[in-house]
């Protein structure tokens, strides 16, 4: 039995790092370019390996040049390959990505590609993956009906569901009665909350809003300022680690990779926060998005 399942998409990160990102129509001299593994997915399955936790990676790529990246990829980070579903009639997914060197701080454009076209007939081929898991972990990168379909069947089986809602979208009700933990940042728990976090009590706010939508347990990213969690009785703030954040590309991403293999290890919440954060603030150290995930070793 596998402990933890990803669905999601990889996409080739292209990313630009300079002295600022631009603004509209401006053009400027930038440092350096790196081409590597992205996608919000693939991301949070190279953190979980990375720690050592045992992982199904579910995604879909076309037969093309990043495809074979994204292959390579998983082998490299010790995940099979098995349930990447290759379609030589679609593109492998893509993405933008500006970096300011100063901050850290980035802007995305992110094209999905193949997993657009993912459908349940092709995902019930792999269901027992998800079924035969402890922890279910997914985004909102691939098609709704897809996500919701396998949100349902790991809550039915068992599972401990982890959405991380992102990028924000609407998602109906159906969605919030099947998620234990719900992962937004700032800026996504504004969108399905409408109250602006600038502070620890607006994000407090926010928290018990989205409870009382029925979501079980919240945990708020703060970036720089770390993370609030929240299951309508305990709170808890967390400080962001303070480390020199060079690229914060994935950062979400390692923080739930973390998390889930926190959960898998049946560490306590308050542990299972404790760890998310170090893995999200080790990973602003590096460029890069999955090949910023760090290591157990670089964690001691
Ligand atoms: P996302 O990458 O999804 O936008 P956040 O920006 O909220 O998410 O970052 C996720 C987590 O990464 C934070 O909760 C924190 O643990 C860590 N993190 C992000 N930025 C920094 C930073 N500058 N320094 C230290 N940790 C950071």
């Amino acid at each position: 039995m596998s402990e933890i399942t990803v669905l999601g998409i990889f996409v080739a990160d292209i990313s630009f790092s300079g002295p600022k990102i631009p603004s509209i129509g401006e053009t400027i001299l930038g440092k350096k370019y790196n081409v590597g593994p992205g996608g919000k997915g693939c991301n949070q399955a190279i953190a979980i390996a990375r720690l050592g936790g045992t992982i199904n990676f579910i995604s879909k790529i076309g037969k093309d040049a990043y495809g074979e990246l994204a292959l390579k990829t998983l082998e490299k980070n010790k995940i099979s390959t098995e349930n990447i579903i290759q379609d030589a009639s679609q593109q492998t997914g893509v993405a933008g990505i500006l970096v300011d060197q100063n901050t850290g701080k980035n802007a995305i454009n992110v094209i999905v590609g193949a997993p657009n076209s993912l459908k349940i007939s092709e995902i019930e081929k792999k269901i027992s993956l998800i079924k035969s898991s402890k922890i279910f972990l997914t985004q909102l990168e691939v098609p709704k009906d897809v996500t919701l379909h396998c949100l349902k069947t790991a809550k039915e089986s068992g599972c401990i569901t982890i959405l991380n809602p992102a990028p924000a979208s609407e998602i109906s009700k159906e969605f919030y009665n099947n998620i234990d933990f719900f992962t937004p940042n700032e800026t996504e728990a504004e969108f399905y909350t409408g109250i602006k976090i600038t502070n620890e009590q607006q994000a407090k706010q926010a928290a018990n809003k989205l409870i009382s939508l029925g979501i079980k347990k919240v945990i708020i990213t703060l970036g720089e300022k770390g993370l609030l969690y929240s299951d309508g009785k305990e709170e808890i703030y967390l400080k962001a680690s303070s480390v020199k954040a060079i690229d914060t590309t994935g950062a979400g991403d390692a923080f739930n990779g973390g998390l889930a293999y926190g959960i898998s290890e049946a560490k306590s919440i308050k542990e299972c926060l404790e760890l998310a954060n170090k893995v999200a603030g080790l990973s602003t150290t590096k460029l890069g998005a999955g090949d910023s995930m760090p290591y157990l070793e670089d964690l001691k």
